[in-house]
């Protein structure tokens, strides 16, 4: 089979997961309160309270919730004290504190009114990059894609091989069902939750056993692809400017590539730049502007150029080592500036990330929200 008849293969038995799952919710899926609605206040209280609480306990407190404060302005004109009452018995307080906050905020600059993209939803406080993607998808139906535990549980065994961080995000993306993507999300925890459960799945009655690569718990070596090898170049072009953390060059990844649609990414190198070429005889005269072009100008004075950055990276099957260069980009480069304040609140790809993080651009995950 040549590497087109592969792709196509796949892309069919994509779609087949799509269909077969999605007709198994419509008529398997469990009825909960937080299902028959569109309302994002209502989505938002139900996830927030299903943080570590089990569903079965999550519904009585919901409903006395929505007695008390039915509406996002009700809860933030309430005190705090009522509002961790009515949290009573849930547990993890801090939730409950977050989310009257994250109320307060809402009424007072948004006119009571949710961001409608998980983008826009990370503000919010307490509402983290699952969270976000949750009430987005099924409030308001934008195609991105959930991460819990039920989905990497689902997804490893389905495509019968273990995944790791940025991955699981990476593939759930790609079999997101755009058309529905709220109620494909609540598919894939339901079947997790229900079916596909951490021991002793019930492969008889899944409605996916036909596609699936493991039929069962999966062990470490099932199916494991050998890897490939490859190597990347970035550029890397960072400019301190009048606001105090300057910006940086980036680019937006097309919005039907099969992954990572959408997101954000350092401008990649086909080759990695000759020392004669114009930009690295530019960024010699540019030197002294920054911490970054300082330390990558006294590179330049050694015996030849080198990368600024080595790394390694995969993705799926593949382990890249990733060579990060500082060379400017070229006026008519297609991408943006970004400042770097603003780069929490844009989706960047795991590898970008990674470089960012790695050269201090941005904080370590620790003090990311
Ligand atoms: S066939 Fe079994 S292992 Fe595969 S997704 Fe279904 S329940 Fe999970």
């Amino acid at each position: 089979m040549n590497s087109q008849e592969a792709k196509s293969q796949g892309a069919v038995r994509e779609q087949n997961f799509r269909t077969q799952l999605l007709a198994w919710y419509d008529e398997h899926a469990r009825r909960l309160p937080w299902r028959e609605t569109h309302d994002p206040y209502r989505i938002w209280l139900s996830e927030i309270m299903l943080q570590q609480t089990r569903v079965a306990a999550v519904i009585a407190h919901y409903h006395e919730f929505l007695r008390r404060f039915p509406t996002v302005q009700k809860l933030a004109r309430a005190r705090e004290a009522s509002v961790l009452a009515a949290w009573s018995g849930l547990g993890y307080y801090r939730r409950a504190r977050m989310l009257h906050a994250a109320a307060k905020l809402i009424a007072r600059e948004r006119d009571g009114k949710f961001p409608q993209t998980a983008e826009g939803l990370r503000v919010l406080p307490g509402v983290g990059r699952y969270t976000a993607a949750a009430i987005a998808s099924i409030a308001f139906g934008e195609p991105v894609a959930v991460v819990d535990g039920n989905v990497e549980r689902v997804l490893q065994r389905f495509l019968g091989r273990p995944l790791a961080g940025e991955e699981f995000w990476q593939e759930a993306e790609a079999l997101l069902d755009r058309a529905r993507p709220g109620d494909f999300n609540q598919a894939m925890m339901e079947l997790g939750a229900t079916v596909c459960t951490p021991r002793a799945p019930a492969c008889l009655t899944c409605p996916v056993v036909d596609l699936c690569a493991t039929r069962g718990e999966m062990t470490r070596t099932a199916n494991e692809p050998r890897q490939k090898k490859r190597q990347i170049h970035y550029a890397l072009d960072y400019r301190a400017d009048h606001s105090r953390d300057g910006k940086v060059f980036l680019v937006q990844r097309p919005r039907d590539a099969r992954l990572m649609a959408g997101m954000w990414e350092l401008p990649e190198l086909a080759n990695p730049p000759r020392p004669d070429s114009l930009s690295f005889r530019r960024l010699a005269k540019r030197a002294g502007g920054t911490r970054f072009f300082a330390a990558t100008t006294s590179r330049l004075q050694g015996p030849g150029p080198s990368p600024y950055l080595t790394l390694k990276h995969s993705i799926t099957i593949t382990d890249y080592t990733v060579q990060v260069w500082r060379v400017p980009v070229l006026p008519h480069a297609t991408g943006k500036w970004i400042p770097v304040k603003s780069l929490s609140r844009i989706a960047l790809t795991g590898l970008a990330r990674k470089i960012l993080r790695k050269v201090e651009i941005i904080a370590g995950p620790d003090r990311q929200v």
